[in-house]
């Protein structure tokens, strides 16, 4: 039998000891940054951003060849503006850099490979941590989920684990806090939507954490079988990750449910970005991102107040430093405290820059139609697809849900906020539920996609 040549000296016991001692050091660090408070949180940013620029200017193959040597040179020594002259990273980016070139350590002191194909063009990019990064990450996020979840608290987790981190990172923030976690994961055959429903049902789950269409359709699927989600399931609380919430969405799944719905916002290349408080504002997540809005066309810095695209700079990540990495989304930050008492500043997140839509003379966006069409809805299941016809908006309803007051409904709402017409067409259910099913990611677009059978009623 052969055996494993070991190096002299080799103590796997104090190798163990080291490593418990360094994550003990880790939850320290995190422990102290986050109980900053605003004036001291700058201070801390200010230093940690400079710090990550020069990281990624020396160890970032990428960042190496990009950031122009005088532009690191003039933040390093923290003149003013300096920060603003760098220039700023895409997704493109990070797509040519597939698979390593934005890693900033030695391939050893990687601990996860992660990976997105995104909702662009589906080229993938990927997304590295050491285990700082990955602990840090983990506590940060822990740290926040106890605004509502504690060691009582049952938790089904509905989201892809699959390559991505912030599924991965959610399981570990919820076990560190001491829940029990039901891991159901999405869209895989193992779990399909009914065992989610069972499984919901035998855990007595408090908490569901899912994007907003994965929790209605759920609740539908629920019904059908004769639980009432109100009054057969523990659910109270629903954690939305993965896709953006109207208003309308979020007053649907709480009386759907019976429950309260708190948004998150994060990507896998970015991990968690803002996280939801009791008070159900959306926290950006200040200690491990430095957040700017910028204007996308000049991509000029906005002032706090400012509705434009979020840039985000990571503050402590080793492995995958970015720099002013331009998120795609619109956002508005909102520097006025919350009422919940954290220094952290808010964000309103305003929908997907590649997801406004041309209407007519004007834009919309799917999260505006999402709340005319689920704030009109009276019947389960609360879905729809919708597509532009020209200067009118195409909305395919299922045969239950599209009632004369409905439908009237909805009209007077896209004439007045969008001033266009509606057509209204029959969703094909069946198609779109398979959709439902299938997808890791299920959204209520798409309509040529999900069909929208025969017309149905005036245009
Ligand atoms: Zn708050």
């Amino acid at each position: 039998m052969t055996r494993l040549a070991r190096p002299a000296g080799h103590d796997p016991r104090g190798t163990l000891r080291d490593t418990l001692v360094s994550r003990v050091d880790i939850a320290r660090k995190v422990a102290v940054v986050t109980s900053l408070d605003r004036p001291a949180l700058d201070a801390w940013a200010a230093q940690a951003l400079s710090a990550t620029v020069e990281h990624a200017c020396r160890n970032s193959p990428f960042y190496t060849d990009f950031v122009p040597a005088e532009v690191a040179r003039a933040v390093a020594q923290g003149r003013p503006h300096a920060f603003e002259a760098l220039p700023f990273t895409t997704r493109e980016h990070l797509a040519a850099a597939y698979p390593l070139g934005m890693l900033a350590v030695p391939r050893r002191e990687v601990i996860r490979f992660d990976e997105s194909s995104g909702t662009g063009n589906g080229r993938p990019i990927a997304a590295f941590f050491t285990m700082a990064d990955w602990l840090e990450n983990n506590l940060t996020v822990a740290g926040l989920l106890a605004a509502v979840l504690d060691e009582r608290d049952v938790a089904a987790i509905a989201v892809p684990y699959e390559l991505a981190g912030v599924g991965q990172d959610l399981d570990r923030a919820i076990e560190i806090l001491g829940c029990t976690i039901v891991p159901l994961g999405a869209a895989s055959p193992s779990c399909t939507p009914d065992r989610m429903v069972d499984a919901l049902l035998r855990s007595g789950a408090t908490t569901l954490v899912c994007s907003g269409t994965r929790a209605l359709f759920l609740g539908e699927i629920a019904r059908r079988r004769g639980i009432d989600p109100r009054r057969d399931l523990a659910v109270s609380k629903i954690l939305m990750a993965g896709e953006g919430a109207s208003p309308a969405k979020k007053r649907r799944l709480a009386d759907q449910w019976d429950a309260v719905a708190y948004s998150m916002f994060g990507m896998t290349e970015t991990n968690t970005l803002a996280m939801f408080c009791r008070e159900r504002e959306l926290h950006l997540v200040e200690t491990r991102t430095f957040f700017e809005v910028v204007d996308p066309g000049s991509g000029e810095r906005l002032p706090d107040g400012s509705v434009g695209e979020l840039a985000v700079t990571t503050l402590a990540s080793r492995a995958m430093p970015l720099l002013r990495y331009r998120t795609g989304d619109v956002c508005r930050i909102e520097a006025a405290p919350c009422t919940c008492g954290s220094p952290l500043r808010r964000l309103q997140h305003r929908g997907r820059i590649g997801d406004r839509i041309p209407l007519g003379e004007r834009w919309t966006s799917q999260l505006e139609v999402e709340d005319i069409v689920l704030g009109a809805m009276t019947t389960e299941p609360y879905y729809f697809a919708f597509d532009i016809d020209g200067d009118a908006l195409q909305i395919a309803l299922p045969p239950t849900g599209a009632d004369d007051a409905t439908r009237k409904s909805i009209e007077a709402a896209v004439r007045d906020r969008l001033g266009a017409a509606t057509r209204f067409r029959v969703l094909d259910t069946e198609r779109f539920e398979t959709a439902l099913r299938t997808s890791a990611k299920p959204t209520m677009r798409n309509f040529s996609a999900y069909g929208g059978g025969g017309t149905a009623g005036e245009g």
